[in-house]
């Protein structure tokens, strides 16, 4: 009988073999895959940053999985033609579409060794080094935004998440009852709206603030809207501010906004996600004056800190209102010092198990060095302001307001005809020559081009191929 067993144990155990390459075929293997990626990031300067699907396709590889196995140099083709190559490069310096990010490498290096070690990130117990360098990276973004020590934060996937944590907090500090209002602007990102269902409160009496001109909330419509609710018997639970609007980059009056949360008792949140870590740079950390105020930020580090996609981060200023919301045990619930390395991030989020997110945020930033980041910052912020110029000089653009952050939302105005159709005729044209990528959207109604610049790898001429690509389409498009 255990004979038997132990026949069938070695059968199965040498099946499990391709699960386990031995030393040599690890690096060979990884050899080959860092192969591939360094030779990606060699074309990325010049590849386009948008292509069709239907370019790419048309080299298949069946992608059902099969029960051998296959070639990892098959795999790898596969991985450039039919995963790297469709649709929008996100790496592109020249994509300026929606809001980039770029990527940077020591974050995959990052993530490779996170990996690699596999540690268990959430609790402390189990893996102090990962746990105090999580901890590390949220002090260190909560201290950009301008945070005392009593905050605390977590990595999120995104800032979806960082905003649904965010409220979460918010819901159990201020709203555990519900029947709280809501207030913010129509600018503010769809996920807000999203996170307020996902946290129980889609129903939350909901005030759309005004806007002014910059479509920045406007602070005498706040005021009005929380004494109107005042007076009903309203209470106010929750102000969210945009610190970067999606669309164009604004930021909200932010101290005004403090002081009306204050006065009013309600939580004050500001979605960040774009903006809030421009602080880290002189110019941003004066546009973003009183962000240090709110009782929560959403962050996206995969935007504003370049990293790859999948890192957002909550900073709450009380840090107790994330262990309150979001500790399974009261046993956790003491003084963060008691802990050498602070709090489990288990504690301060919905996940329990979870990707080392953190390695891919502390080994850049060790390794290149804050300053380079900071001006990486300053010179994004630079040239949407020689973006917004250039356009100004060329007959025939409406540039817009000039630029909060790094977003100019422009458009053409043709001598004749329907100017929303010539501006959707013409982001189509930039798209499909695929060169630059830009984006559209409509403000109160009114189509708009939308250049968006936070690519690390975006340089002045970069920018400069923008204009050109613009300029190009409004001749095609006028001949
Ligand atoms: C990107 C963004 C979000 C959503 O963040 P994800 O990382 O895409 O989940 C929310 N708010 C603002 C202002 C954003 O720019």
């Amino acid at each position: 009988m255990i004979d038997e067993l132990r026949t069938e144990i070695e059968r199965l155990r040498a099946q499990t073999r391709p699960l386990e390459p031995d030393s040599y075929q690890r690096r060979e293997l990884g050899g080959r895959a860092l192969d591939h990626a360094l030779g990606f990031l060699d074309r990325v300067e010049d590849a386009p940053s948008l292509r069709s699907a239907s370019e790419a396709f048309a080299q298949r590889l069946e992608v059902e999985f099969t029960e051998d196995g296959r070639d990892p140099a098959a795999v790898l083709d596969y991985v450039g033609a039919c995963i790297e190559n469709p649709g929008i490069a996100t790496t592109s310096p020249r994509f300026m579409g929606y809001i980039p990010g770029g990527g940077l490498f020591h974050s995959a290096l990052g993530d490779m060794l996170a990996a690699a070690s596999n540690k268990y990130s959430g609790f402390a117990p189990a893996a102090p080094g990962a746990v105090r360098i999580e901890n590390a990276c949220t002090q260190w973004l909560a201290s950009v935004i301008g945070y005392p020590e009593t905050a605390a934060g977590t990595l999120t996937s995104g800032g979806s998440l960082a905003n649904l944590t965010a409220m979460v907090a918010a819901r159990d500090a201020r709203d555990p009852e519900g029947g709280g209002a809501v207030y913010l602007t129509r600018f503010a990102h769809h996920c807000v709206d999203k996170a307020l269902h996902i946290a129980g409160r889609g129903r939350a009496p909901k005030r759309v603030i005004a806007t002014d001109a910059n479509y920045r909330m406007l602070v005498e419509a706040l005021e009005e809207a929380l004494e109107r609710d005042s007076r009903a018997g309203v209470r106010p639970w929750l102000v969210v501010a945009s610190a970067g609007t999606v669309d164009t980059g604004s930021v909200d009056p932010l101290p005004e906004i403090a002081e009306l949360c204050r006065r009013h008792g309600a939580w004050f949140h500001v979605d960040g996600a774009y903006g809030g870590l421009f602080a880290l740079c002189d110019e941003g950390r004066t546009k973003l004056t009183g962000i240090e105020q709110a009782d929560s930020v959403a962050l996206d580090p995969h935007k504003t800190l370049f990293l790859p996609y999948g890192t957002g981060a909550v900073v709450v200023r009380d840090g107790r209102h994330l262990i309150d919301a979001f500790s399974a045990s009261a046993e956790y619930i003491r003084p963060f010092s008691e802990t050498d390395v602070g709090p489990s991030p288990a504690d301060l989020s919905p996940e329990l198990t979870r990707h080392f997110r953190a390695m891919r945020l502390w080994l850049p930033l060790q390794i290149a060095g804050v300053a380079a980041f900071r001006a990486a910052q300053g010179e994004k912020l630079a040239l949407a302001r020689y973006f917004h110029s250039r356009l100004s000089e060329i007959d025939g653009f409406d540039p817009g307001p000039s630029p909060n952050l790094s977003v100019v939302a422009f458009r053409y105005l043709p001598k004749s005809g329907d100017v929303d159709d010539f501006n959707e005729r013409l982001i189509k044209h930039v798209q499909d020559e695929g060169r630059v990528m830009l984006s559209g959207t409509r403000i109160h109604g009114r189509f708009y081009l939308r250049c968006a610049i936070l690519c690390f790898r975006t340089h002045i001429e970069h920018v400069d191929e923008a204009v050109d690509a613009v300029v190009r389409g409004v001749k095609a498009l006028s001949g």
